[in-house]
């Protein structure tokens, strides 16, 4: 008894908190009446939706780009999105540890509530000791196959634009694929016995199998596992067999474990964070080599990430 009002009271405090800050969704989630209602969970999923879904489709993300998704709680205010969302994305294969459970209750109620990488042929996902690797967007071609999930669940919510939908995931599908086309070049500048990837957490395996890098992270696949002393010790001394010249950092992990190993192994890190579990911001635009990009996209991200990789280890 004495615990549920403990709980009560916590619960009302947390909500003076939100509606003291002038929470940026709390009155109007939604600012348009015709259009499809979409949630999604990960910034990246929120991209893809946004792109396929064109005009049609207003669509909330739910995390920011400094969010790490594996530790994410579900705020109230993210309840009543998706209570009020026609059609609802996330990525699954547990990136959103936390949220997952209650996201597949929904579906299996008959909610519209998809998890993108459901529409991965299985071998195509890694098996860890923990479970899958939710990683999957680290190889532009895997990711395309999500594009089917989002323009499923598109047309259900809204049968009535579902050509459109399907003419928007094609054309995406097809810059998904040039985007792989141009990573794998890029990546080759860097000489192989160099390419190795030491970063946070172990988020790049996708990415290091579909670029041919050899990758280490310092904690787990979720970013959530605490790295241990003996962990550590091991990256030191993978660092120094590999005589590495450069680690890197992520945005959405705290670095300080990260610059510690870098600091004993003796090595630089990288001033640019990689985009490992979240784009960068919208419209902070990057231009390398006569090229730009929005880090805030999902195609942004990649070319960030491989340049930012290229450029240090090559
Ligand atoms: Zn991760």
């Amino acid at each position: 008894m004495k615990l549920t009002k403990l709980m009560i009271a916590a619960v009302a405090a947390l909500s003076v908190a939100f509606t003291s800050c002038g929470g940026k969704k709390s009155t109007t989630i939604w600012q348009s009446d015709d259009k499809v209602r979409a949630v999604a969970t990960s910034t990246m999923v929120a991209d893809m939706v946004k792109v396929i879904g064109g005009d049609q489709v207003e669509v909330t993300g739910l995390m920011d780009p400094t969010v790490d998704p594996h530790g994410y709680d579900q705020t109230f205010e993210d309840t009543a999105a998706i209570n009020s969302a026609d059609v609802v994305f996330y990525s699954g294969l547990h990136l959103e540890g936390r949220m997952q459970d209650s996201l597949e209750k929904r579906a299996s109620k008959g909610e519209k509530v998809y998890a993108v990488t459901d529409a991965i042929p299985h071998e195509y996902i890694i098996q860890e000791e923990g479970g899958h690797d939710p990683h999957v967007w680290g190889d532009p071609e895997i990711w395309t196959y999500t594009v089917n999930e989002v323009v499923k669940g598109l047309s259900a919510a809204d049968a009535a634009n579902a050509a459109d939908f399907k003419a928007r995931g094609e054309a995406y599908r097809a810059e998904l694929l040039e985007l792989k086309k141009w990573a794998t070049a890029r990546a080759q500048e860097v000489p192989e016995g160099q390419r190795v990837m030491v970063t946070s957490h172990d988020a790049f395996a996708y990415f290091g199998n579909a670029f041919g890098f050899k990758v280490k992270g310092l904690q787990g696949i979720s970013s959530d596992d605490q790295a241990g002393l003996g962990a550590a010790n091991q990256l030191v001394s993978f660092i120094k067999e590999n005589k590495l010249k450069m680690i890197f950092p992520e945005s959405s992990v705290n670095d300080k474990g990260i610059k510690a190993v870098a600091n004993e192994a003796g090595v630089a890190v990288s001033e640019v964070h990689l985009f490992s579990d979240a784009c960068g911001t919208p419209g902070d635009i990057a231009e390398i080599n006569g090229e730009s990009y929005d880090k805030g996209t999902y195609i942004g991200m990649i070319k960030h990430n491989v340049n930012t990789v290229v450029e240090g280890l090559k």
